[in-house]
């Protein structure tokens, strides 16, 4: 079929935008990974769910492939597609209703977080669960698992909703929930848009407190800084916990007999409470017991501030580049016991400048705050920790760093980790097996029931 005739093949079952536009085309062809780029044939701007389905339909009947994209914050292309269609979700971004009573609030799947979590500001009601970045969509999290701060106590965002409207790849409209198509609502959460495409999805809120206080502890020893999450993890003491790898510069020495950059490496803890200001916090209580290097600093602010706390971190990021370059980040999710000896490895020779700006993830968790089957967490851990690299490298460097990128996944995997599926990821068929584990063989299954032709998403899990 030339190219004229699908065009106007789409067009005539779609009433949204559908378009072919040289620069339209170019501006969805990449993603924030900034390493992988695909120039789709036309862009479909879906107008409602059923302009999706009649795009997935069509695309059945030609057997053209598809791909579903909508802030494009992953980072190996999981959401571009080659000459095929691509349905660009951030048309679809309406808050359908908020209910205040039953603390609800449906949207459809392109509204982005950030503009729900203002639009609820007057009913002080918010999602349990926030990604630190809070510029990505609903659907686009909901299909890798949206984790938070406050993970620890609600799981992921895909743990937080109670129903979703989905189309599956062969472009029938199914709602689902706990218990009504519950097939569907266990396999499309955290599906990577793999089956279909999300459309609408009815979310848990909670209500919360007007202000936050955060205390900034400072950790010299990984052990230790364990050791105290844990506990206030299991106390519940913080409503949120936020920490990461911060390098102290040493200069450099001798790695394997090349000259190297090294760090003395420490860990910032940041402990946050929610609270009214009736009421502020007993600091003496807040701190009691734990055993950090150094309280660095407290401060309070209003929650909104709160949850936009990094958003003057990616103003820096781009204004030094960062923002523009490479960034294959390699986050996995390992088991408790796991973690030091892994960290430990993986850090003893990371030469801090390799970040170019970026940072090192640390991440403590629950491992059983999730139910989700998709989003995958190491079984039968009572806690978790996420780690991650997250570099930004300049493009002549980066065929250097994804060896190493990849080695410290696959000794990650080795441990028993889980990698998070929105960052580098390059598994072949072996590596996408073990990821899933038990669950692969009902992965491929569901990709056969919802898309045989297996139209969606292609060339980033590979199937055989
Ligand atoms: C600076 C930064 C900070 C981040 N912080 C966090 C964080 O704190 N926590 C966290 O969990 N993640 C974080 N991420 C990762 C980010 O949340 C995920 O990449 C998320 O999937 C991005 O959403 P998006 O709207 O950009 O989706 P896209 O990247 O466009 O899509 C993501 C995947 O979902 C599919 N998809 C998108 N929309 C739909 C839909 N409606 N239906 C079906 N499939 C769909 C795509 O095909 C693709 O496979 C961060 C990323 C960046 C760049």
């Amino acid at each position: 079929m030339s190219q004229v005739d699908f065009v106007s093949e789409i067009k005539k079952v779609v009433k949204g935008e559908v378009r072919t536009d040289d620069d339209i085309r170019k501006d969805v062809s990449g993603d924030f990974g900034r390493m992988i780029f695909k120039k789709p044939r036309v862009v479909v701007r879906p107008a409602s769910t059923d302009d999706v389905s009649q795009t997935l339909k069509l695309a059945n009947r030609l057997g053209i492939q598809v791909s579903t994209r909508s802030e494009a914050h992953t980072q190996t292309g999981q959401a571009l597609v080659d000459d095929g269609i691509l349905i660009d979700m951030r048309s679809l971004n309406k808050i359908l209703s908020v209910d205040t009573n039953a603390k609800l609030a449906t949207c459809q799947a392109g509204v982005v977080w950030r503009d729900l979590v203002e639009h609820l500001k007057p009913q002080r009601l918010s999602p349990p669960v926030l990604t630190n970045n809070l510029g990505v969509t609903i659907g686009g999290t909901h299909s890798v698992a949206g984790l938070g701060i406050a993970s620890f106590r609600f799981g992921a965002q895909v743990d937080n909703t109670i129903e979703m409207e989905v189309v599956t790849g062969t472009g029938e409209i199914v709602v689902g929930s706990a218990d009504k198509n519950a097939e569907v609502f266990r396999s499309f959460r955290s599906a990577l848009g793999q089956f279909g495409v999300i459309t609408r999805a009815t979310l848990k809120l909670r209500e919360h407190l007007p202000m936050t206080r955060t205390y900034f502890y400072l950790y010299d020893d990984l052990a230790t800084f364990m050791d105290d999450s844990r506990r206030l993890m299991d106390e519940e003491r913080f409503g949120y916990i936020e920490s990461w790898c911060s390098a102290c510069p040493q200069g450099i020495r001798l790695v394997d007999g090349v000259k190297q950059a090294f760090a003395q490496w420490f860990y910032p803890l940041h402990a946050t409470i929610e609270f009214d200001p009736a009421k502020p916090p007993d600091d003496a209580k807040m701190k009691a017991g734990l055993r950090f290097y150094k309280h660095v600093h407290t401060m309070d602010q209003p929650i909104h501030d709160f949850f936009n706390r990094l958003e003057p971190l990616f103003v820096i990021w781009k204004r030094i580049g960062y923002w523009a370059n490479m960034h294959p980040w390699m986050e996995t999710i390992l088991p408790w016991d796991a973690a030091k000896p892994y960290i430990d490895q993986v850090m003893v020779n990371f030469p801090p400048q390799a970040l170019g700006g970026g940072h090192i993830l640390l991440w403590p968790s629950k491992g059983t705050t999730s139910n989700t089957p998709m989003f995958q967490v190491p079984p039968g851990q009572k806690h978790v920790i996420g780690f991650g690299i997250l570099p930004g490298i300049p493009p002549q460097f980066i065929e250097e760093a994804k060896p190493k990128l990849n080695l410290a996944s696959d000794l990650s995997m080795a441990m028993g980790a889980k990698r998070y599926l929105s960052g580098f990821i390059e598994f072949d068929h072996e590596r996408w097996k073990t990821h899933y584990g038990d669950l692969w063989p009902q992965v491929v299954a569901w990709k056969k029931e919802f898309d045989p032709k297996r139209l969606l998403n292609s060339g980033f899990v590979v199937w055989e």
